[in-house]
């Protein structure tokens, strides 16, 4: 085997060679997971094929971009129908501007407890993370929706022949008016899907049809149908290739484990310098040269390269391999990677914790700035409370509070509506009430508690009662 060209993590741009005696290239040396993908649609060499394989060899094979069309349509599908989803009536996944609340997977969130989403991006920065340093840029190649997105823009480009084939002036005209509405259309269909992350989709096309569609949605789908036609006319793989910022932040996550597409040197004198590996690229890069970090792992070089050779009654020579040490997948066992996935599973293991143990329901109590404290006839103070309740069960729920003072035996008096308090399931409510109290000598701390239909204590706030000047 020859030197093979790899990148170092400090310039992805320059080459270094690692030891060739090393290198994975000998089908014994692949693990199981790269010798599978790796051989997916692979003609033995050296067999000799049937009649119906010498005439359409290509129809025999198992090519990866059906599995990579496969992943891609998933993961718009998935991004398509969240939004439609709910559980026990509240949204899978969506934020609820006028409420404050996040509906994350059944469990609604007040914005007071956004430490927990906050605890989740951490969780799916890092499994990302883990994720493009084992596989690389999988996620640009096989699920991310900027790909998709330009895909289908080309595919639609294609389709209306404007894709390499040369018209008459008046029918290019047409075909491509066609290729912007279409555009358009797409760009629409993209911002209402994002829109329906902040309002469901059935409240949207209602509000849409009655003519009530809040100003502030219209601008939304204006802005964001305006920038992603930009995107689908103009933009497309310039967006991966110079200003995706996590196709620059991958550059420093790669390393000579990452699972790349490389030809390997003991396979170059088999080529044929088709350049079908080149012209397939979507980012025009060529594969022969080594790893460039435009690369984004489609693995459409791979099949090309597949196909032709099949023609020859030769495997590809472009592979998958997790870097080109030789190890394997074994190279995967390093302290980087172990590290980063028990951070990650620590992280998993507390988010766990934080939810189950969340308390059903939240109380918080001021003292209200309308309404003035004051002294009663019988030398009590009257001091006026807010108090802010939110039900964070999926069910409706009763609620009553009470005061308390540890510590002293002062008698506490509650006026107004602390007892049976009917909330809905996630519902945030305000009630108003009145602390009666000796007046203290300069301030007196309370406790409230709120507490459930069978007196279950659920939340605690505390709050401070002042003496009051000049009486
Ligand atoms: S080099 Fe191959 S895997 Fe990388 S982007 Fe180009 S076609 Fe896709
Ligand atoms: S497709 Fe295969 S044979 Fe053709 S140039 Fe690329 S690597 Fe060589």
């Amino acid at each position: 085997m020859g030197a093979v060209p790899w990148f170092c993590g400090a310039n992805q741009h320059s080459f270094k060679t690692v030891n060739p005696g090393t290198a994975p290239d000998a089908p014994g040396d692949s693990p199981d997971l790269l010798h599978t993908i790796n051989n997916l649609k692979r003609v033995p060499f050296g067999t000799v094929p049937t009649m119906a394989e010498t005439s359409c060899p290509a129809k025999k094979q198992t090519l990866l971009s059906p599995w990579r069309r496969r992943s891609q349509w998933s993961a718009t599908l998935l991004l398509l129908l969240t939004p439609w989803f709910r559980i026990d009536g509240n949204s899978l996944l969506r934020i609820d501007i006028p409420a404050l609340t996040l509906h994350f997977f059944g469990q609604l969130l007040r914005i007071e407890e956004l430490y927990l989403v906050l605890i989740f991006s951490l969780i799916l920065t890092m499994g990302f993370l883990l994720m493009t340093m084992v596989l690389g840029r999988i996620w640009c190649g096989w699920l991310c929706p900027q790909t998709t997105l330009t895909d289908l823009a080309e595919w639609m480009a294609t389709r209306l022949g404007l894709r390499g084939l040369k018209h008459s002036r008046k029918k290019l005209l047409g075909q491509k008016l066609a290729l912007q509405l279409s555009f358009l259309l797409l760009a629409l269909l993209v911002s209402a899907n994002l829109l329906w992350y902040f309002i469901t989709p059935q409240l949207f096309f209602a509000q849409l049809f009655s003519g009530q569609l809040h100003f502030s949605a219209w601008i939304f789908l204006l802005v964001f149908t305006a920038v992603i036609y930009s995107d689908l006319a103009l933009v497309r793989r310039l967006l991966c290739r110079d200003f995706c910022p996590y196709g620059r932040f991958q550059t420093s996550l790669s390393d000579q484990t990452t699972l790349t597409l490389h030809l390997p040197e003991s396979e170059r004198e088999r080529c044929i310098e088709c350049n079908s590996c080149v012209r397939v690229c979507p980012m025009e890069i060529d594969i022969r040269q080594g790893y460039q970090i435009e690369c984004i792992n489609c693995g459409r070089c791979l099949d090309a390269c597949r196909q032709v050779m099949s023609n020859r009654n030769q495997p590809g020579l472009i592979g998958y391999s997790f870097g080109t040490t030789g190890h394997g997948a074994k190279a995967l066992l390093n302290p980087r990677t172990l590290l980063l996935s028990l951070a990650t599973l620590v992280l998993l293991i507390i988010l766990m914790f934080a939810i189950y143990y969340r308390p059903a329901a939240s109380l918080k109590v001021s003292v209200s700035h309308t309404a003035a404290s004051r002294i009663l006839n019988d030398g009590n103070q009257a001091t006026f409370f807010n108090a802010w309740i939110n039900n964070r069960s999926r069910e409706q729920a009763t609620y009553r509070l009470k005061a308390r003072q540890t510590g002293t035996n002062i008698r506490l008096t509650l006026k107004g509506q602390t007892d049976q308090i009917e909330l809905e399931a996630g519902e945030n409510s305000r009630v108003d009430f009145v602390l009666v109290t000796p007046a203290p000598e300069n301030q007196l701390g309370v406790e409230f508690i709120l507490m459930d239909r069978n007196g279950v204590e659920l939340a605690i706030a505390e709050a401070y009662i002042k003496e009051l000047q000049g009486y």
